[in-house]
């Protein structure tokens, strides 16, 4: 039998955001026998697309997609900045 899957290289795609963790540059994509597939190389998503081109979702995220759905508040920056107010006692008296 000489059936074996047609395989192209993977390409990483240009300008691509991966579905799981919105990474731009971060999808490789190749076909196996005319059946395009997508890995994120960020994450470790992976797809495939069918005839459609909808998304197939090779392993089934546990927590994944909730999270990428319910992305984390990014930290204030405020919070961070301490500010800084010299102390007026602490100045030199200059008589
Ligand atoms: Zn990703």
């Amino acid at each position: 039998m000489s059936d074996e899957p047609v395989i192209t290289p993977k390409r990483f795609i240009a300008g691509a955001v991966c579905p799981a963790c919105s990474e731009m540059d971060s999808i490789k994509m190749w076909n196996v026998d005319g059946v395009p597939h997508r890995e994120c190389v960020q994450c470790g998503y992976a797809d495939t697309l069918d005839e459609r081109g909808n998304s197939v979702a090779k392993e089934l995220p546990t927590r994944v997609n909730v999270s990428a759905l319910t992305p984390k508040k990014p930290a204030d920056p405020k919070i961070k900045a301490v500010q800084f107010f010299p102390n007026p006692k602490l100045k030199k008296h200059d008589d």
